[in-house]
């Protein structure tokens, strides 16, 4: 373990891994961790689905991580790593409200599970009537 220490691969100059940690240090790594961590929640929703899959915590996970590097970088006074961070949530409130909206606009087949627009009056999947989203038998009444 001398290897470790000794040489300066872990502690260099006193400091680990030569950084000088201090609070906002932290939280700027912190930051990194989680802006980087979108990465592998996109990853493991597409390997689960087996088709590339965006999902809603990626947008999540964009959005406070890249807010977290915004204080640092403002903390730093760093004009370059301001500019970077300083409208990047604008894109990922709008597709957090935009997996919103799609999301409250779709139905679960009672049959067989698969997601399906709203408006959808049979499910792909499995052929079965949707539910009606009006409740009063109109939509189902008009047939297809
Ligand atoms: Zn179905």
């Amino acid at each position: 373990m001398d290897w470790l220490s000794g040489s300066g691969l872990i502690w260099i100059e006193g400091r680990f891994l030569g950084i000088e940690w201090h609070v906002w240090k932290l939280v700027g790594w912190v930051g990194n961790a989680v802006f980087f961590s979108r990465f592998l929640v996109q990853w493991y929703a597409t390997e689960r689905q087996r088709r590339v899959v965006v999902p809603q915590a990626f947008w999540w996970l964009s959005l406070v991580g890249s807010l977290i590097l915004l204080s640092y970088a403002i903390q730093r006074r760093d004009s370059v790593f301001i500019a970077g961070q300083a409208f990047s949530w604008i894109p990922y409130l709008r597709n957090l409200w935009i997996h919103r909206k799609t999301k409250s606009s779709q139905r679960t087949c009672p049959s067989c599970d698969r997601i399906n627009p709203a408006h959808y009056r049979y499910c792909p999947g499995c052929g079965s009537v949707q539910a009606d989203p009006t409740g009063d038998g109109s939509v189902l009444s008009k047939g297809c």
